[in-house]
């Protein structure tokens, strides 16, 4: 019954194609409808166009020491990949369940909408919070704001903060933080023969992502973290736009890159050492060109790596109800470090495999479906 339950929420879930980016705002509406419908009172967190919201509620007493479940309600886009079905359209064939979003992570959140009803027959003696946000995908903008939402709102306090990614139900106590950025060199244009006189910004580019990788050599070799796969922080250029013409140099290069920290590594310092190196170069290039000019933005606020050490309560909780001794880490970026950061114990354990996610035939096991209803199931017992 849960599961035929759980498999209709996701298949609902998975028709509204809420991008990271966009308004999520009918995803909302339907969420928000089916838990009136359960007598469970919600608020939302808005943005301020109040385009986009997260939403988080509770289901239990007011006490301390509860537990927040927590997803996201976007996807990843689907352009130019070669879907077999509808990404749009849960579609099932050999125990799995087709469709954008049914492992990351639309399965987590049907999962925890159809334990409602559990969750309310059971007594809790402490409460099992929902919590779901938005712009996942684009850089985790939503949580931090999420997170303080939950700590003003309510006058108890969660203690735990289960973040549901895909992870086949694998006890996760460390992630690596991110950053986006995005560097715009101006230089000065010219016939590529006054390589000397002008300032060429492909060429000043080129300096800097050098700058880039040499940095990550130079912090790799005296800082890793066996626990991650690469076993170090990396940076990365992804994009790089500039140049008109073989023989016109070009005045203006433009290259977005990420830094993946271990939790070891600090960010900011890492994001100063690449400014100061900037300045410098910058001034270098005034004396050619006055208006040389080297700037970088941060293209979403850096998403603090998780750290969760053995000892802490929360680890005892997700063995026990997970079934899974054994700890891991992942390279991707999620919520949990924010939610850390807000003051919870945070692990991530979900069904379905990040293999599946962002890719064309994106998938679910069904039987991943019923062990994370399983794991649910089992926390309730546990806060009974
Ligand atoms: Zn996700």
């Amino acid at each position: 019954m849960r599961l035929e339950k759980t498999i209709q929420l996701l298949s609902d879930l998975v028709a509204f194609p809420v991008l990271g980016g966009e308004s999520n705002l009918t995803i909302v509406d339907y969420i928000g409808k089916y838990l009136e419908e359960n007598n469970v009172e919600y608020q939302l967190v808005k943005n301020p166009e109040g385009t986009k919201a997260s939403m988080h509620c509770r289901i239990g007493p007011a006490v301390d020491g509860g537990l927040i479940l927590s997803g996201h309600t976007d996807v990843v886009p689907v352009a130019g990949q070669a879907w077999d079905t509808d990404p749009f359209v849960l579609t099932e064939k050999d125990g799995k369940l087709y469709a954008r979003g049914s492992a990351d992570m639309k399965g987590f959140l049907a999962s925890c909408l159809s334990s409602i009803p559990a969750m309310q027959a059971a007594s809790l003696k402490k409460p099992i919070y929902l919590a779901f946000s938005y712009d996942e995908e684009i850089g985790c903008l939503a949580a931090p704001e999420l997170v303080e939402a939950i700590n003003r709102f309510y006058e108890e306090k969660p203690q735990f903060a289960l973040i549901g990614e895909p992870s086949v139900l694998k006890p996760i106590v460390g992630q690596k933080g991110i950053c986006v950025l995005e560097t715009i060199v101006h230089g000065s244009a010219g016939h590529s023969s006054r390589i000397k006189q002008e300032v060429s910004a492909i060429h000043v580019a080129a300096r800097l992502i050098t700058w880039l990788e040499d940095k990550m050599e130079d912090i790799s070799r005296n800082n890793t973290d066996e626990r991650f796969h690469p076993n170090h922080t990396s940076l990365h250029a992804g994009i790089i736009h500039g140049g008109i013409a073989p023989n016109v140099i070009s005045d203006r290069c433009s290259f977005h890159w990420d830094i993946r920290n271990i939790p070891g590594d600090n960010l900011h310092k890492i994001i100063e050492d690449f400014a100061a190196y900037s300045k410098s170069l910058e001034q270098e290039l005034q004396k050619r060109f006055a208006r040389a000019r080297i700037e970088t933005i941060e293209h979403h606020p850096p998403v603090p790596p998780l750290d969760t050490p053995e000892h802490l309560p929360i680890v005892n909780l997700i063995r026990k109800i997970s079934r899974t001794e054994e700890l891991d880490t992942v390279a991707y970026a999620a919520e949990a470090g924010q939610f850390a950061q807000g003051g919870f114990e945070a692990v991530i354990c979900g069904p379905g495999d990040i293999a599946q996610a962002h890719r064309a035939n994106e998938f679910i096991e069904i039987s991943q479906l019923e062990k994370g209803l399983a794991m649910i199931d089992r926390l309730i017992e546990e806060f009974s």
